[in-house]
């Protein structure tokens, strides 16, 4: 399955997305054949490099992440160069005519894709340009693909939306959540509604819990300046921890398209319980890592960072509880932890089933384990099921643990594609199914702000979690008082 004819324009082409995640996607599908013959690419930066230099600069991005990069000369002969000053409209009109030469050059039939991988302040500008500078006067289709974040609250993001949507219908706005590309993400939906042994226990008479945890092990590196304006509320769980709420909670659609996905989604974000600002400490634990020592050496604190302030509030941790108040989910928590320099890198779910009704195993005086499946998003790309199973050989029923594993990681040969593969591969094919749609973006900033204002008017008791642990203790409160714990990481 090839994709249509188009000339994509990446603006920011000598950034850090570009070339860690870009162009090492596209080689990929250009290598699979997924990528029409024609196409085109036009690096657009502020650097006055010329096609040659942005084609070497594409040739080492590729190279670094594959060593037998077959056809690499063939791939980067597409790609162009565009010095470019984004509110200089001389600049957009210098595109505009190398981009119609490319059209006829490669009969793009006048499709095009505009991705913005550049900061978000400049989204706004950019699309009105393209629109009065005649960049989106073709035959074709226009797209416009957008980093986050997509606003810092509810209101920047209504202002940015309404400037882009001037320019480009909501079909044709692919907001890109990176978690929406991951293999195990998409492989939600997929373990609900293809098993006939979930779908029935997926509901509040059968889950006692659900726990998510994202954690990193990195500290903020060098992005100090941009996550002191953002922090671990804004950064994660308004994008990428809600859309996977959205997709654990979500009705089956009645057909897997983008409109009926998306509304199944927007209802579950739309039944979120909002929390009133008194009520925010009850709900949500913030947390800001410390310094510690690791084999001997200092690892700095937060406050320590640079370009960070000495006396910063911002979050690096966020645990929280979130409340789905419909038929489905009344009264399940669905648990949700996230934050930097914590134990280990991993992406996980856990589903923690309700307890059998009696237990007649009591002889062994051990408590029997819940079912839980456990989705493994990242490092690790699989599911788990715990089960209780009879001690082998024992002269009593006993029970012992037992685990169903399934595990992407283990199959020979598979390589699953990043998720920028996918999603690239899927805005060329015009579908949206994994692109955040307005009303999904409205509803979570709606949700976070709340949390956010009453956060910014409190001074937080910082740092209260040491680097390379799991969070403040606080975070295990919430879920001991509701008789719950967060299940070990392992
Ligand atoms: P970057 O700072 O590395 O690159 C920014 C790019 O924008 C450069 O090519 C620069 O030349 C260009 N640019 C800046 N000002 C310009 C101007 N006035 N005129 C023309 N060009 C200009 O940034 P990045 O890390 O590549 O991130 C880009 C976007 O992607 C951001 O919205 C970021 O939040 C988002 N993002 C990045 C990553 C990542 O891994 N780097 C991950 C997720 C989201």
């Amino acid at each position: 399955s090839e994709t249509p004819a188009s000339l994509i324009m990446i603006f920011g082409a000598t950034g850090d997305l570009a070339k860690r995640k870009l162009y090492p996607s596209l080689y990929h599908l250009f290598r699979k054949g997924k990528l029409a013959e024609h196409f085109a690419v036009i690096g657009v930066a502020r650097r006055p490099w010329s096609n040659e230099v942005l084609r070497e600069h594409v040739k080492d991005s590729v190279l670094t992440s594959i060593k037998d990069a077959e056809n690499i000369e063939e791939f980067i002969s597409h790609f162009y160069y565009q010095p470019h000053d984004v509110s200089d409209t001389d600049s957009y009109i210098e595109l505009k005519k190398l981009a119609n030469e490319l059209d006829s050059k490669y009969s793009l039939q006048g499709n095009r894709i505009f991705y913005l991988a550049m900061a978000p302040e400049f989204f706004g500008t950019i699309a009105e340009h393209l629109k009065t500078d005649g960049l989106t006067d073709t035959n074709g289709f226009h797209r416009l693909v957008i980093e986050k974040p997509f606003g810092h609250d509810l209101e920047s993001a209504i202002q940015l939306n309404n400037r882009i949507r001037k320019v480009f219908s909501e079909n044709d706005i692919y907001r890109i959540d990176h978690y929406l590309g991951k293999e195990m993400v998409q492989n939600i939906e997929v373990i609900r509604f293809a098993n006939a042994i979930f779908e029935p226990l997926w509901n509040s008479r059968f889950i006692s819990n659900i726990q998510i945890t994202s954690s990193e092990m990195l500290g903020v590196e060098e992005r100090g300046g941009y996550y002191e304006t953002s922090g671990a509320l804004r950064d994660m769980v308004q994008n990428h921890m809600l859309q996977m709420v959205a997709l654990l909670a979500m009705e089956p659609p009645i057909r897997l398209t983008p409109k009926e996905i998306r509304s199944e989604k927007v209802k579950v974000l739309g039944a979120l319980r909002s929390i009133k600002v008194e009520e925010v400490k009850q709900y949500f634990v913030r947390g800001q890592y410390g310094p510690s020592t690791e084999n001997g050496e200092h690892v700095p604190g937060y406050r320590e960072e640079v370009n960070v302030n000495p006396e910063s509030n911002t979050d690096t941790y966020v645990a929280g509880k979130l409340m789905i108040d419909n038929f489905r989910w009344a009264g399940v928590p669905f648990y949700i932890r996230t934050g930097k320099r914590m134990t280990e890198k991993s992406t996980k779910i856990i589903i923690q089933f309700k307890d059998v009704p009696m237990n007649l195993y009591y002889s062994s005086d051990k408590k029997l384990a819940p079912n839980l499946l456990v989705i493994h998003i990242q490092p690790e790309e699989g599911i788990t099921l715990h089960l209780n199973a009879k001690e082998s050989g024992g002269q009593m029923m006993e029970t012992t643990p037992v685990k169903l594993n399934f595990s992407n990681n283990d199959i020979a040969g598979l390589n699953t594609p990043e998720a920028y593969e996918k999603l690239l591969f899927d805005c060329l094919r015009g579908d949206a199914t994994n692109f955040t749609h307005w009303d999904e973006v409205a509803l979570s900033w709606n949700f976070v702000d709340k949390i956010s204002t009453y956060w910014e008017n409190e001074k937080a008791e910082f740092p209260n979690y040491a680097a390379g642990t799991m969070g403040p203790k606080d975070a295990d409160e919430l879920l001991k008082q509701d008789g719950f714990f967060w299940w070990p990481i392992a």
